[in-house]
């Protein structure tokens, strides 16, 4: 039975048929090495597999590509003879095991490539994503599995994972362990001199693990993460875990994060504790990867869990893994007391619906597709990604936020999102080694809420035109409206306008600046650029001839061009060619308060916004 539930006191003291001895030798070239011991050996032979992808990171990643020098052994008490194996495709490995009972498989891993679900260990630290590090022996994944790790502990005292320990440390190493394959796949593990906290909330353990040689104010962090975890506990009525590891990586150029059983990686820039919006874009994050601890880990799509880690698991449902949690995690960010309502509702305004907008995908690709098709959309964008198909978390995010605000209305108050969700946590407890069909979960969701939803939530989900922003919002006094974007007027002194407001233009492309150069990133479908026969990856040279080195040039002489044509001079592959394009003002679409919202749209506005802390 499909299980990724573990306590630490299952762990303490047992044995295993299977395990890894990770060393650390070669940890400055960014090595590692594998010994595997298999005993209980039945048969004639074993297949071990490596797998080619993490859960919730939706591509095909081919780890056996970071694997070398692999030899199998068949043991014979202490002494070992090489046993015969040939691989069966690109990441299974046969070994003819000849009768022997106990056999060894010994590899290198190539470990260093810096992101939340790939390995990087060097001479400062190890990042360890068992998916990418350990095999699997097929029709044994269910049994227990321990790992000792050999590293220098004088020089990489702190180790923080998910991973129970199996008894206290030894001159050997530390010897921790999973109750299957599928806690271990799922429990990543960061070893080194990195500074770790920890605090008791809900009746659990929280360690907050912080790997950085950036100046971070941690006391403080944690402070806050604890917050996060008594309102997301609060939402659920408890914590399903006895502990729970926050693994945060600051290293420059670092983003996003995955989410685990009882842990979480979140990676982020150093400079995320510098300014107020780069520390509620951390929190929302850390949010975001927490609420993952109900939603997707247990609660979620019937593909996500038993794995095939060989393959894709292809699913509809990530706007109820992705879109869900994105809606909620600005939500508890709010709730939890790191923005106002106010900046909650502009940052629903600019990050969620402004930005849809700008998506021609939206008309391309359903949501459902999107998910469906993540593992070759979303996870591999070509540069013309935007125009092909919304995010499923872009998208998905917004229909859950029109649905809290039907429940809310439609229920005149009664239930909200909140409600489904705890049914749909319900229904997990009662059945935690299958996940659901989209059919049960708007089951659920009708059920707990009393409303009716099917068909327009499946409309949503299903359809490529534009939302019923305004018939929904209306409800809690808010609605989206266009209106010309107008650049701040630059004042000196007091009083005095330093230059006319420049327009803003709206032309459809992204640019990127390289040495002097402007090429073009992306084109908008539809958009100006597009009509004047731009392309990905022209020069931008001169407009209206005068040239031009920077974007803020272009954006400055398109601007006094709105509503008449500009001569653009570009460059495609070697040649030059002239254009026109026409340049129109940028619209601004916005969510706003209604003016004299009625004392019902006031009541169902507090309602969607209430919070207890
Ligand atoms: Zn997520």
């Amino acid at each position: 039975m499909y299980s990724i539930e573990q306590r630490d006191e299952q762990l303490l003291g047992g044995t295993a048929a299977i395990s890894y001895h990770i060393g650390f030798e070669r940890a400055a070239q960014h090595i590692v090495s594998v010994r595997m011991r298999i005993d209980n050996v039945l048969g004639e032979s074993l297949v071990v597999v490596m797998p080619s992808w993490s859960p919730g990171s939706y591509k095909i990643r081919d780890y056996a590509g970071y694997q070398g020098n692999v030899s199998t052994w068949l043991m014979d008490g202490a002494r070992r003879k090489p046993a015969l194996a040939a691989w069966r495709d690109k990441a299974s490995l046969v070994i003819e095991t000849k009768g022997a009972t106990s056999i060894e498989i010994e590899y290198l891993i190539y470990a260093h490539e810096r992101t939340v679900r790939t390995n990087h260990v060097n001479r400062n630290h190890a990042f360890l994503v068992p998916t990418a590090l350990c095999m699997y022996v097929e029709g044994r994944t269910q049994e227990v599995h321990h790992v000792l790790f050999a590293h220098n502990r004088a020089q990489w005292p702190s180790i923080s994972t998910a991973l129970s320990p199996v008894k206290a440390p030894s001159s050997e190493g530390v010897l921790l362990g999973a109750l299957n394959y599928d806690v271990l796949a799922d429990s990543p593990i960061e070893i080194g001199d990195h500074q770790v906290r920890t605090f008791d909330e809900a009746g659990a353990t929280h360690e907050v693990a912080v790997a950085t040689n950036h100046t971070l104010d941690l006391d403080w962090l944690v402070t806050q993460i604890q917050r996060i975890v008594h309102v997301e506990a609060e939402l659920f009525g408890g914590v399903p875990y006895d502990r729970y590891v926050f693994i945060i990586q600051v290293y420059p150029g670092a983003g996003g994060g995955l989410e685990h059983a009882r842990s979480s990686v979140n990676a982020v820039e150093p400079s995320s504790m510098l300014d107020k919006s780069k520390v509620v874009a951390l929190l929302s994050l850390l949010c975001h990867e927490y609420f993952h601890t109900w939603n997707v880990k247990r609660i979620r799509p019937v593909e996500l869990g038993p794995f095939d880690y060989t393959r894709e698991s292809y699913t509809s449902m990530l706007w109820l893994a992705e879109g869900l949690t994105s809606y909620y995690d600005d939500l508890l960010t709010y709730r939890c007391g790191f923005t106002t309502a106010k900046e909650y509702i502009d940052s629903l305004s600019k990050d969620h619906i402004a930005k849809l907008a700008m998506v021609p995908g939206r008309f391309a690709m359903s949501t459902r597709d999107s998910s469906y098709l993540a593992w070759l959309k979303l996870y591999m964008a070509s540069p013309d990604g935007s125009n092909r198909f919304p995010s499923y978390y872009l998208k998905g995010g917004v229909i859950f936020l029109l649905l809290d605000i039907y429940i809310i209305d439609h229920s005149d108050g009664k239930y909200s999102l909140d409600d489904a969700m705890r049914a749909m946590w319900k229904r997990y407890q009662q059945n935690p080694s299958v996940g659901m069909t989209e059919v049960e979960c708007i089951s659920i969701i009708e059920q707990s809420t009393s409303i009716q939803i099917r068909d327009r939530l499946l409309d949503w989900l299903n359809g490529t035109t534009e939302l019923p922003y305004n018939e929904i919002f209306d409800a809690v006094g808010l609605r989206v409206e266009t209106t010309a974007k107008v650049a701040d007027p630059v004042k000196i002194g007091e009083n005095i306008v330093f230059a006319t407001v420049p327009r803003v233009p709206f032309i459809g492309w992204s640019l990127a600046e390289s040495g002097g150069r402007i090429s073009v990133r992306a084109v908008e479908d539809g958009s100006p650029a597009a009509r004047a026969g731009v392309g990905i990856d022209d020069e931008i040279v001169a407009v209206d001839g005068k040239r031009v080195n920077t974007s803020a040039q272009v954006d400055h002489y398109c601007g006094t061009m709105i509503g008449k044509g500009a001569i653009l001079t570009a460059h495609c592959d070697g040649r030059l060619y002239t254009t026109t394009i026409s340049p129109v003002e940028q619209p601004n679409l916005r969510l706003v308060q209604i003016e004299k919202p009625s004392s019902r749209q006031k009541q169902m506005h507090d309602r969607w916004l209430h919070r207890t802390l």
